[in-house]
């Protein structure tokens, strides 16, 4: 059973088979990156077990939009200081391109999710508030003020200031959340009366002039879109953190239960430093991490998704964009099927790494060699669109994440240089290859094959004839599958680069 079948189980059995609101939800403060991601496909698969489980679920996203940006990130130039304790939705976008701040990591962000095929309703939380549908959990909060310090005093065991309000007003002034305290309210006009570090004194209105406080705020929104499931990262869940208090102010302060907590752990980076492989938590200020966009850019969706999935949501998941991401591709392609569709899905990725590069950068050279290793490719623009697009995925991972051990160049005159280092029984082997070249394209399997004949004839170890093909072709000792690559070549190539690597004319001996 996958381990959303059984979430869904419990679900069903601790809450029961009622209508379910499973809640996402993150700050747009940065590139969202895949670590967010996790959070998305666990609510996605269980959401999808629910229903599959014939009970009636939904999905639902809530964007951050109206909480502060906390500090200027590396990424933002220095006149953005001005911008510190803002909310995201009224904060220019740093790049210009966008209505603000938020808009401007929210927008890749669900463009992806569109990728993913992940559908979600999105809820902008400033949007929420300037509609007034906070009015009344506002009133609340304000209202049971001691109530909400002793819950938070209690569980976090920290003290709260005496000016401590569960409301930040929002300063009509500067603009920001984050340097007023509350002065009174009038709660039959929905009205905060404020003042704020930068002198000025005011009054707002509780539609949209400011927010619950994060721990406040969670719990409350629980009440206000009915959620019933929530995944959220482990630091919530540990103890004295935001879902133990999040429990007691929905249960004492709004008389909601709180909703089925899904904690998970981390997806951390794993990436090489010089020599040295370093695992480190991903995260958008500290640069730690990679958005989900250039993921996408590097592997299909259904493989990012798949490599989520895949892992129990309790176990952390170490992504490593090199190596093993390719071992994951591989996995993929065998227990579930190929990427693409027609001729693309039917070549494996991993061949594709080769095909790019023996077609060096070439779209007519790539056709012409995946014909070469015995694939027809019919004359269809989706097959075509097909193969460009998986071609685009290999060359891109080739570029910014293979190991040099998978890069190689095909050498299109001979490397002089690198032929010296042959041995005369290899430079043998290499002449026997080539006389054994038929006129017509031989399979991998059979080139394979043929190079183990060769090996056995001239009486040395098959390790040294790879190595001699790989010297003639790539001019390195190594280099990819080469029953692949053989059959990915023109023979006639083949034949006169093996005579002329074996030191000439077989004529002239
Ligand atoms: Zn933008
Ligand atoms: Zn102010």
């Amino acid at each position: 059973m996958h381990w959303s079948q059984a979430i869904a189980k419990k679900i069903i059995a601790e809450r029961g088979a009622r209508r379910h609101v499973v809640a996402t939800g993150i700050t747009p403060s940065g590139d969202i990156h895949i670590g967010n991601l996790r959070e998305i496909i666990i609510g996605d698969a269980v959401r999808n077990a629910l229903v599959d489980m014939g009970v009636d679920a939904k999905l639902i996203y809530i964007a951050d939009t109206f909480d502060p940006l906390r500090r200027r990130y590396p990424f933002l130039p220095q006149e953005y200081e001005q911008h510190v304790g803002k909310p995201l939705s009224e904060i220019p976008d740093p790049e210009g391109c966008h209505s603000s701040y938020a808009e401007h990591f929210l927008v890749p962000f669900f463009e992806s999710l569109d990728a993913l095929d992940i559908r979600i309703e999105v809820l902008r939380a400033d949007v929420m508030y300037k509609s007034g549908l906070y009015v009344g959990v506002i009133k609340e909060a304000l209202l049971q003020r001691d109530n909400l310090a002793k819950i938070l005093e209690e569980i976090t065991g920290r003290s709260l200031p005496d000016d401590w309000s569960p409301f930040s007003p929002l300063c009509d002034v500067c603009g920001r959340l984050s340097s007023t305290i509350v002065t009174g309210y009038d709660i039959a006009n929905h009205e905060v009366y404020y003042e704020c570090e930068c002198g000025n004194k005011g009054m707002t209105s509780m539609s949209g002039g400011g927010k619950l406080t994060w721990r406040v705020d969670w719990a409350a929104r629980w009440k206000l879109l009915g959620v019933t499931v929530e995944p959220f990262g482990k630091d919530h869940a540990a103890p004295g953190g935001s879902y133990d208090t999040g429990k007691r102010i929905a249960q004492e302060i709004y008389s909601y239960r709180a909703p089925y907590p899904i904690p998970f752990e981390h997806i951390l980076l794993k990436f090489k430093e010089g020599d040295k492989a370093r695992v480190t938590a991903m995260s958008s200020s500290r640069g730690t991490n990679i958005p989900i966009r250039e993921i996408l850019e590097v592997v299909p969706p259904e493989i990012l998704k798949h490599l989520i999935w895949r892992v129990r949501p309790d176990r952390h998941i170490e992504f490593d964009p090199s190596t093993a991401l390719l071992h994951i591709i591989d996995e993929y392609e065998r227990e579930i099927g190929g990427i693409g569709k027609g001729v693309a899905a039917e070549i494996p990725f991993r061949h594709f790494l080769t095909l790019v590069q023996v077609a060096r950068g070439d779209f007519n050279e790539l056709l012409a060699v995946i014909r070469r290793s015995g694939y027809e490719i019919p004359e269809d623009a989706e097959e075509l669109d097909a193969i460009r697009n998986k071609a685009i995925y290999a060359q891109n991972w080739l570029q910014r994440y293979a190991p040099s051990e998978l890069k190689f160049e095909l050498q299109i005159s001979v490397p002089e240089e690198g032929l010296k280092q042959l041995s005369e029984l290899q430079k043998r082997a290499l002449r026997m290859l080539a006389e054994a070249i038929p006129d017509g394209n031989l399979g991998a399997r059979e080139w394979h094959d043929k190079i183990y004949e060769v090996a056995s004839a001239v009486d040395i170890e098959p390790r040294l004839v790879f190595q001699a093909v790989y010297i003639a072709l790539l001019n390195k000792p190594s280099g990819p599958r080469a029953g692949w690559l053989l059959a990915s070549l023109d023979v006639e190539f083949l034949r006169e680069r093996f005579e002329v690597a074996a030191g000439g004319n077989r004529h002239h001996l």
